[in-house]
């Protein structure tokens, strides 16, 4: 077994405090990643806190995570010791279902491993994150990064990344279309500069005024303050696809009306309260609202592929990890621009 540190917390109002765990020697499919760069995701709060239900403690949060390959079992044939390497929100799945044969490991059937607040193919041990100095990942769990882009900035890339470039791909969003950006966070960032990478006319929609100059500079065309019910009535009929990145209670109907004809909206925020939808939001121009939830793994090499073709990564705050509650509070203001990232240097 393999000492390694961490951060945990051990209830839904406890803080992250340092905690030392074990990781398991490497199995011949395993490599063993010693951790650089941690991104903090809005879905390690909502975990954190257990918002969403059914949380694990202690727990040791973080799925948003880049590394260097520390050590290889004997039959690993993608990775090699020294080599960058990435791990994102699930470590393992059954490998047996139509969606894990489909590459869709994240909609898998059976037992996902999720990298935290989840259990291993036993059922039973927990699996613990990112914020921490080590993890250990079967190699075809394990995604390949390039050492062109800055690393800090590329760890949310595994999990924000992967979660708005999966909708842009599977709802063929191109050039001349028109996408909408509800929430301008860590998720809403990179729907942005994705989204327009590809050739969308991208509108930001936010709650932040102060956010208009960093949303031009990410690449959208247009910025609009929601709170203003006037601004958004001027939107109606509008976009081909919106994405829903909010992370607490919010009106979605104001949204839906602004999809034009057989215009989708996709939630991928996750706030734990139901949400009403009116009918005729989506009845009267055949609207659809769909959710998604982050990528497989053979798209989320092809979305770091692609980001590090086009020279897109995140853009971050880099802090050591003493500052993480700090950084949860402030994450859940909307303050963050656009994503924390912990340096898990500073765990040494
Ligand atoms: P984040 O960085 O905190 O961004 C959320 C943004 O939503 C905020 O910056 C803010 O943008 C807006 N917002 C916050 N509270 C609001 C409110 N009360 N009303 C209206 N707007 C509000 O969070 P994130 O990491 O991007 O995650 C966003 C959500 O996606 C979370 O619920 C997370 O759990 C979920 N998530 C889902 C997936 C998936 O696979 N589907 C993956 C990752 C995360 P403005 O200041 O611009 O208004
Ligand atoms: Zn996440
Ligand atoms: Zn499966």
């Amino acid at each position: 077994m393999l000492p390694t540190r961490g951060y945990a917390t051990n209830g839904p109002s406890s803080r992250l405090e340092p905690f030392n765990f074990e990781r398991r020697d490497p199995g011949p499919h395993d490599v063993l990643i010693e951790i650089l760069y941690c991104g903090i995701c809005h879905s390690d709060i909502h975990q954190a806190r257990d918002e969403w239900g059914g949380s694990i403690f202690p727990m040791v949060p973080g799925h948003e995570i880049v590394g260097r390959v520390a050590r290889v079992g004997p039959q690993v044939n993608r990775f090699m010791v020294g080599e960058l390497a990435g791990v994102g929100c699930f470590v393992d799945s059954c490998r047996r279902c139509a969606s894990c044969k489909a590459g869709l490991e994240q909609y898998c059937e059976g037992h996902v491993v999720w990298t935290y607040n989840g259990t291993e193919p036993d059922e039973k041990t927990p699996t613990y994150g990112g914020y921490s100095s080590y993890i250990v990942v079967d190699e075809h769990y394990t995604l390949k990064i390039s050492p062109k882009l800055p690393l800090a900035n590329v760890a949310p890339l595994l999990c924000a990344g992967i979660t708005t470039y999966s909708p842009l791909r599977h709802f063929q969003v191109g050039g001349g279309q028109r996408v909408g950006v509800v929430g301008l966070g860590g998720l809403g960032h990179m729907a942005v500069k994705l989204a327009a990478s590809m050739g969308a006319e991208v509108t930001v929609l936010s709650t932040s005024k102060t956010k208009a100059p960093d949303a031009r500079r990410l690449g959208a065309h247009d910025f609009v303050v929601s709170v203003d019910p006037k601004n958004l009535e001027a939107l109606a009929n509008r976009f081909d696809l919106i994405f829903d990145t909010v992370s607490a209670p919010h009106d979605l109907n104001a949204c839906l009306n602004l999809l034009r004809r057989d215009g989708v909206m996709v939630l991928v925020g996750a706030p734990a309260k139901p949400i009403e939808v009116q009918a005729f939001s989506l009845i009267l121009k055949r609207r659809r609202l769909a959710g998604s939830v982050i990528g497989g793994i053979h798209e989320t090499q092809e979305m770091l592929d692609y980001c590090a073709e086009h020279n897109i990564a995140s853009d971050v705050e880099v802090i050591p990890i003493q500052q993480v509650n700090e950084a949860y509070e402030r994450t859940i203001k909307g303050e963050v621009r656009y994503r924390f990232v912990i340096d898990l240097n500073s765990l040494k």
